[in-house]
């Protein structure tokens, strides 16, 4: 099968690498933040020996959008650390799932862990296609493309030859079945939209820069242009992200989403540090925006769950057909360790996760 890029002309942002970071503000983790999602956990079909003898690839978690499994053609899901052949980011002895190309990790380990979660998300014999990721607000078209080789168009023109990324973007769609999109995250929001009428699909990158550039609300918009999709037919999920409780922002971006959102006040909210019970359990203890009161002053958190679930109800989807997974990367623990890799949580020192989405070739089967 042959595609490429569409030519189309994107009007890009800033291209901006800049650390996610502007203070350390991880938090304990509070009861109850699970509101939705299924999650499955079984030994990958791929599991294989490690040269320790120990099983790798077993216990790759999925996490899933409830009731999408009613579109047969439709795939996607989001990998945790979970199962996976990498060790490097590791505590304790079993392998783990990085799926990003990170200075620190073996290679052959992030390859073998993307063949392992592509296989978990149904999408064998699917091409994936990734990105170069800036935090910016493009959105890349996948399309077929006749007539053109498919390996000069894909190998060449959306990978390079030991699967590097070569598209800079920061959302992807396509209409294309037998293409399987995928965005990584460490902390930022992974947002996974599927038209079920028209079977287009997108996959978002949105961190704060994202958002602020309305990556995910503009993507929508690209579909209904592109594929003729009305926001009625379509469903979103929210992956798991760093949550309100743990991602505190500077000032200067509680300004900037002032400047762009009506509803910005709703999103931050204020975390005192002062006191050891605040200190404990933050989400007590948030508040309304009530600037200007306190001898030291507040930590400001930015809930990006719910900005960029504002954005798919300003895209008119219907607020039933959106799922907010509403895990936090950051604190989220399951048998006391850490369930997701976390940039913040980790202190930099982090694998990658996964969001994928993709149309299965023609009958539901792999190619
Ligand atoms: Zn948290």
């Amino acid at each position: 099968m042959d595609w490429a890029e569409s030519a189309e002309a994107i009007e890009g942002v800033d291209e901006l690498l800049a650390s996610v970071g502007l203070g350390h503000g991880h938090r304990r983790m509070l009861a109850g933040s699970w509101v939705g999602g299924e999650r499955r956990a079984k030994a990958a079909p791929g599991a294989s020996q490690g040269k320790t003898g120990r099983v790798f690839g077993a216990g790759i978690e999925v996490v899933r959008a409830p009731g999408w499994e009613r579109y047969r053609w439709l795939r996607h899901g989001f990998s945790s650390r979970a199962g996976g052949v990498s060790s490097v980011y590791a505590v304790g002895a079993a392998g783990e799932l990085n799926l990003g190309w990170t200075k620190e990790d073996d290679p052959a380990n992030v390859e073998e862990n993307r063949r392992l979660f592509l296989a978990e998300v149904g999408g064998v014999g699917m091409e994936f296609v990734g990105l170069r990721q800036v935090h910016s607000g493009m959105v890349r078209v996948i399309e077929r493309q006749v007539g053109l080789v498919r390996d000069e168009v894909f190998v060449g023109g959306l990978q390079t030859k030991d699967g590097r990324a070569v598209l800079r973007g920061d959302g992807l769609m396509t209409d294309v079945p037998g293409v399987m999109l995928g965005v990584q995250v460490a902390d930022c929001v992974p947002v996974l939209v599927a038209d079920i009428r028209r079977r287009a699909v997108a996959a978002f990158h949105a961190g704060w820069r994202g958002t602020l550039a309305r990556i995910v609300e503009r993507g929508i918009g690209r579909m209904r242009l592109r594929y003729g999709s009305h926001p009625e037919d379509m469903v979103a999920v929210v992956g798991p992200a760093i949550g309100a409780c743990c991602y505190s922002v500077g000032e200067e971006v509680r300004s900037e989403f002032e400047s762009q959102f009506s509803y910005a006040p709703e999103l931050f909210s204020e975390v005192y540090d002062s006191d050891p019970v605040r200190e404990r359990y933050p989400l007590l203890f948030m508040t309304a925006r009530a600037p200007g009161h306190s001898n030291i002053g507040p930590q400001i958190h930015l809930d990006l769950w719910e900005a960029n679930r504002r954005q798919l109800l300003d895209a008119r989807l219907k607020p039933k057909r959106i799922t907010v997974v509403g895990e936090c990367t950051a604190c989220a623990r399951v048998g006391g360790a850490h369930r997701y890799f976390s940039h913040r949580g980790e202190s930099g020192f982090a694998g990658r996760m996964m969001a994928m989405v993709g149309i299965a070739n023609q009958n539901g089967e792999s190619a």
